[in-house]
């Protein structure tokens, strides 16, 4: 391994854990037109429909995670029967507090990264989504100091899987593809797309799920924890 380009959210930073409960006490909080437990079901459907129904939609409205979460409470009210966009703006801003304050470093992360620096690996940190979240998640986690480069998709103008992410990250690391390895949980954008361009692939399946029947992706390794990329 020459270097590697290392995915954010799933990856290094729990994101999607504790969703459920978030949104559920975003809900629980506010005076609400409508059963709290009706409309925190409204909008799990409606959370699933606004970002698995339309893929041009999910990367369209990633790069502003604040307004697409607006935009999805707003939907899931107007289907309770009860649109009201001020308490749809309201409830959006207390997940994105509750969200910040809930996710961590998983626990082997910082241990992970310490030693890809005393190794002197050239490191690069290639995310999508928005440019204000995860220059946040990076500040209040102290990432920065541990990447040579950081690709953002809000700041960068496009994302994974498109070819011009990873050769730029390549190209700010000084490094050709060959002996350059990426790691990240998501099997198109971290594993095939970076494949399709000369990249060792390297699949973090942290539930130990095993690879989807329905996936083409044959990532170079498997793995459950980041450490077992030190060995
Ligand atoms: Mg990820």
């Amino acid at each position: 391994m020459k270097a590697l380009l290392i995915d954010l959210d799933d990856t290094l930073l729990a994101y999607s854990a504790g969703v459920d409960d978030s949104w559920a006490q975003a809900c629980g909080g506010a005076a609400l037109p409508v059963e709290a437990a009706t409309l925190v079901a409204v909008l799990a459907e409606t959370r699933k429909w606004f970002w698995t129904g339309d893929p041009a939609r999910h990367a369209r409205e990633r790069v502003n995670m604040l307004g697409a979460w607006t935009k999805i409470v707003a939907e899931a009210l107007t289907r309770c029967g009860c649109a009201d966009d001020a308490l749809a703006a309201a409830i959006a801003r207390d997940f994105a507090a509750r969200r910040r304050e809930a996710m961590r470093l998983f626990p082997e992360t910082r241990a992970f990264l310490d030693a890809l620096r005393a190794r002197g690996l050239p490191l690069a940190l290639v995310t999508n989504g928005d440019a204000v979240q995860q220059r946040d998640k990076i500040e209040r986690h102290d990432l920065a100091r541990y990447f040579d480069a950081i690709l953002i998709e809000g700041e960068f103008g496009c994302g994974k899987p498109e070819a011009r992410v990873y050769r730029e990250a390549l190209r700010r690391l000084g490094v050709g593809s060959e002996g350059a390895w990426m790691v990240g949980d998501h099997l198109e954008w971290d594993v095939l797309a970076p494949q399709r361009l000369g990249l060792t692939g390297v699949w973090i399946d942290r539930d130990g799920a095993g690879l989807p029947a329905e996936t083409g992706a044959r990532p170079h390794r498997i793995i459950r924890s980041l450490s077992e990329l030190l060995g």
